[in-house]
C-alpha cells in the first residue's frame, strides 16, 4: 500500500524540520507482510527506505514509538521514515 497521494511528503518534510532540525530525511516506507506468532506476538515486516534493510515492527509499536533501523538508525513509524 502507498501513502502517496494522500499528502506531500515535502510538506510533511519540512513541517517535521521545523519541529526538530535534527532531521535529515522524511521517507515514506511501506508494509510488506506481516507474521503472527502463535505466542501472539505479531509484526509488520517493512524496509528500510533509506538502506533497504529489512525490519520487522510489532503491530502495537507500529504508530505508537515505531521501531529504529538496525543499519542507519532512521526510525520508522506509521508510514514514515525519519533520519536524523
Ligand atoms: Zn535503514
Amino acid at each position: 500500500m502507498s501513502y502517496m497521494g494522500r499528502y506531500d511528503i515535502e510538506k510533511v518534510k519540512t513541517f517535521m524540520q521545523e519541529q526538530d532540525p535534527k532531521i535529515k530525511e522524511v521517507k515514506e516506507f511501506e508494509v510488506i507482510g506481516e507474521t503472527n506468532l502463535p505466542s501472539g506476538k505479531s509484526y509488520y515486516s517493512c524496509e528500510c527506505p533509506f538502506c533497504k534493510s529489512h525490519i520487522d515492527i510489532q503491530k502495537w509499536s507500529f504508530s505508537t514509538t515505531g521501531k529504529k533501523c538496525w543499519r542507519c538508525g532512521a526510525v520508522l513509524r506509521a508510514a514514515l521514515a525519519v533520519l536524523k
